[in-house]
């Protein structure tokens, strides 16, 4: 594996036409860097950086690395960055997560009068392969960096008429709305991009195999999606992992380190309403596969685990 660098894949496209497939269409046949049968031998880059428009970008982490492969968001706006997730390795050396960020930060255009723009350091949840990298950001300037447990993501987005709260964050000309969506962990949120009208899901809902800490906490989650998504226009739902092949409700076993056959990251709002309608009917806590992703409770042992992890960073 190459450390220390990064590669851009822009897009360049006219939305519309078959010959000239929309920019959407475009991510959802897009095949990322996906590990290697050798890692010893991999070439891809630690970080794959993905242009999806002149001030959209997403990130995913080479498997090579960490085999969770987190998905990251890095949205511009006039005077802020959202960076939502900082991936799975601390070691700035291997994985060069806020030096790419910054190089991508200053090809920005800058907005009248400022030149600095503050980087918002956001957690989809607080699992360790969407907070790692923090440590990058912690003392550098101009960042704001919100700690990835219950305490700090409470003060911070302050949802108003909690559960069922949203906060709205403006970047400049770049509107984020943020709600809570807990169940595949207590801190989960998701974010809505009002300019490219994604639904950022995090683990709560992505193509592989979803474990489910708090069922009912799922079930009211997933609804609330269902339900922001016919009140907005949604082009396109996107997690932070894939592990579903391309071949229907097949997956990749967990630690998998070699993934060619990947499915699209994109889910859509109709796929999402399919869940809903399964899930709402599911008191018993019991495995839901599906062609595009698999639903499934955690074991006693799982959450145990994972409130040991949580534990952790409080
Ligand atoms: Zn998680
Ligand atoms: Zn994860």
């Amino acid at each position: 594996m190459v450390i220390c660098c990064s590669t851009v894949y822009a897009l360049e496209s006219k939305p519309g036409t078959d010959a000239f497939p929309s920019t959407l269409q475009m991510l959802q046949q897009k095949k990322w860097i996906h590990g290697s049968a050798d890692c010893d031998a991999d070439a891809d880059p630690a970080i794959e950086v993905f242009r999806y428009d002149p001030s959209t970008y997403i990130l995913r982490q080479n498997k090579c690395l960490n085999f969770e492969a987190p998905f990251i968001y890095v949205l511009f706006g006039l005077a802020k960055v959202l960076v939502l997730d900082t991936g799975a390795t601390e070691n700035a050396a291997e994985f060069p997560l806020y030096e790419t960020i910054q190089s991508l930060s200053n090809e920005q255009p800058a907005a009248a009068g400022q030149n600095v723009r503050e980087l918002l350091v956001l957690h989809s949840h607080s699992h360790s392969d969407h907070y790692s990298g923090d440590t990058q950001f912690a003392e550098q300037p101009n960042v704001t960096l919100i700690a990835p447990n219950g305490g700090a993501v409470a003060e911070f987005f302050a949802f108003d008429d909690s559960p069922d709260g949203e906060t709205i964050i403006d970047l400049g000309a770049r509107k984020i709305t943020v709600f809570a969506v807990p169940g595949h962990q207590e801190e989960a949120i998701a974010v809505y991009d009002s300019q490219t009208s994604w639904l950022l899901t995090g683990d709560t809902f992505y193509p592989g195999y979803i474990y489910v800490k708090n069922w009912n906490d799922y079930q009211h989650s997933i609804a609330r999606l269902v339900a922001f998504s016919e009140k907005h226009e949604v082009s396109a739902l996107l997690g932070a992992h894939i592990e579903m092949t391309d071949r229907p409700g097949e997956d990749y076993p967990i630690g998998t380190v070699h993934q060619p056959d990947e499915a699209s990251l994109v889910l859509s709002a109709g796929e999402l309403i399919m869940l809903n309608s399964a899930i709402a009917n599911s008191d018993e806590q019991t495995e839901l596969r599906f062609d595009q992703f698999i639903v499934a409770p955690m074991n006693w042992l799982q959450k145990l685990l994972s409130n040991i992890a949580r534990w952790l960073v409080q």
